[in-house]
């Protein structure tokens, strides 16, 4: 089966970069709903035409979410890909798929559409080697589990309408596995930073700088010792960090400045670290006297830790590569994905088991074509060991 698993994948690898191309050319930004939603219509059409009835879930704010299910067994295995990309349409038109030197490059290639890929072609497979449920060859294997692959349209800004439905799924299920790109030595992620996002505002009073400066109260110099104290904050040696990204504030050089604003990011490898990052942050005062300060926020996504469940599949996904003739090394990162979703919710997670490449965000963004075949049959053999 292993053989021939990677034989029939490796026979269509032409015809894999040939859908990456289509699903790259059909552009996604998270922030564009039409865009979103016709992606989710083809995909849909794509799923159904593989004999996997989709549900498309209809977004509010967001774009469609879409949903899909193998087999009828109990114990359930999530697959998570998101189907936008940080790309406003347009992007291929100046930017076109291309392949080079056994790359295929094109804006969301890599992060993440190769990973959706892969699921249709996990799915081809199976159905082509007879391991299909309901068939001879297929009985025993899907007797006792199921698989649903849920496709997201919001993860690039943060999950706002996708996550309760990616946390309904995953308390449901015994393991997650994330299609998002692979580490930079073809490796999973089996630990991500978690992301906190604070808005810090300061109301001081307006004088003029020249003739009444002792009756005003400069927002500009409140803001700036409280940036002072949050930066203060990161902790190298635990790995957290902050940024404060973007400040804002005041009006002209000769007013004092009634307000200000800082946006400010922290990224935090434990829960502890999260818990007193957010704790401090809420502990913040002023300095001057009559100065007020706003603080809102908090966390966005909780960290994924490495777990000894998230070890024990990483293991077993270890073994199944080395069995299909590549080694897989466990990695980290400090980027996020749906992956600190469910890790969080204690469900043994793997990320990272997408598309080898490089340049995830930026317009240098490939995907390696060799690769895609044996990551697929990784899924596969995946879907049907755990
Ligand atoms: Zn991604």
């Amino acid at each position: 089966m292993k053989s021939r698993l990677l034989a029939y994948l490796a026979g269509h690898r032409e015809e894999m970069a040939e859908e990456l191309r289509e699903l790259v050319e059909l552009e996604s930004p998270s922030t564009d709903r039409a865009a979103v939603d016709s992606f989710a219509r083809r995909l849909t059409e794509k799923l159904a035409g593989l004999g996997v009835q989709p549900e498309v879930i209809r977004g509010r704010e967001q774009g469609d979410q879409v949903r899909a299910v193998l087999g009828e067994g109990e114990h359930r295995i999530l697959v998570l890909c998101h189907m936008d990309t940080v790309w406003p349409v347009g992007e291929v038109a100046r930017r076109p798929v291309r392949v080079e030197g056994g790359r295929l490059y094109g804006p969301g290639a890599y992060d993440m559409k190769a990973g959706i890929v892969q699921t249709l072609w996990a799915l081809r497979a199976l159905r082509e080697l007879g391991r299909w449920p309901g068939t001879e060859g297929g009985r025993d294997l899907w007797s006792q589990k199921s698989v649903v692959f849920l496709y997201t349209s919001d993860e690039e800004i943060g999950s706002p309408s996708s996550r309760p439905l990616i946390e309904a799924e995953a308390t449901r299920s015994r393991g997650a596995l994330v299609l998002e790109p692979a580490g930079r030595n073809g490796g999973v992620k089996l630990w991500r930073k978690g992301v906190a996002g604070f808005r810090v505002r300061v109301e001081g009073r307006a004088a003029h700088a020249g003739a009444d400066p002792e009756r005003g109260i400069s927002a500009v110099h409140e803001l700036c010792r409280q940036v002072l104290d949050i930066c203060a904050l990161a902790n190298p040696e635990a790995g957290t960090t902050v940024n404060v990204g973007v400040i804002r504030g005041g009006s002209r050089p000769n007013v004092v400045a009634a307000e200000a604003e800082a946006e400010v990011d922290f990224r935090a490898g434990t829960s502890a670290e999260m818990d007193r990052i957010v704790a401090a942050m809420s502990a913040l005062r002023p300095h001057a006297g009559g100065a007020v300060l706003r603080v809102t926020g908090g966390v966005n996504r909780p960290p994924m830790e490495r777990t000894a469940a998230s070890e024990q599949l990483y293991r077993l996904a270890r073994d199944l590569a080395l069995s299909l003739g590549f080694d897989l090394p466990a990695e980290g990162t400090g980027g996020a994905s749906d992956g600190n979703f469910t890790a969080h919710l204690g469900v043994p997670t793997l990320d990272g088991l997408g598309a080898v490449g490089d340049g995830g965000h930026s317009p240098d963004e490939y995907v390696v074509l060799d690769h895609l075949p044996r990551r697929t049959a990784l899924l596969v053999r995946l879907l049907e060991t755990i």
